[in-house]
């Protein structure tokens, strides 16, 4: 599942998840429905299925975008990303290599003291 070629992305994927995902894109803030999901469950990779966030870690950020403190272990990948002027620390899937946002150090600081920014297009909401 982690090797696949970009046709075959583009074919899966809707055009939404495709930008995101695979070209690195950003959803507009305060798009995604998940913003507003608060049941417990887990938040998968939209690519691969991956299980990236657990419900317990998600907060209100008031970014415009699903927020978490925590990634499950070995999940995500975090690279420096030099694009757009700025040097911000970029979260892709650990499985499959999809764009799902940026970690800042700004979460809070009674947890990790980390925002994982992520694209609600990116991922999938299982209810427990
Ligand atoms: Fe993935």
């Amino acid at each position: 599942m982690a090797d696949k070629t970009d046709s075959e992305w583009k074919s899966e994927l809707t055009p939404a998840q495709y930008a995101v995902l695979r070209q690195c894109g950003t959803e507009p803030p305060g798009s995604s429905p998940l913003n507003y999901e608060k049941r417990a469950g887990e938040f998968n990779c939209a690519g691969c299925g991956a299980e990236l966030f657990d419900s317990k870690t998600k907060y209100e950020s008031g970014s415009g975008w699903p927020s978490f403190y925590e990634a499950k272990p070995g999940a995500v990948n975090i690279k420096a990303d030099r694009s757009h002027g700025m040097v911000r620390d970029e979260v892709t899937c650990a499985a499959c290599g999809g764009h799902l946002g940026h970690v800042f150090p700004d979460g809070p600081r009674e947890t990790t003291g980390l925002r994982y920014c992520m694209n609600g297009t990116a991922l999938k909401f299982e209810p427990k």
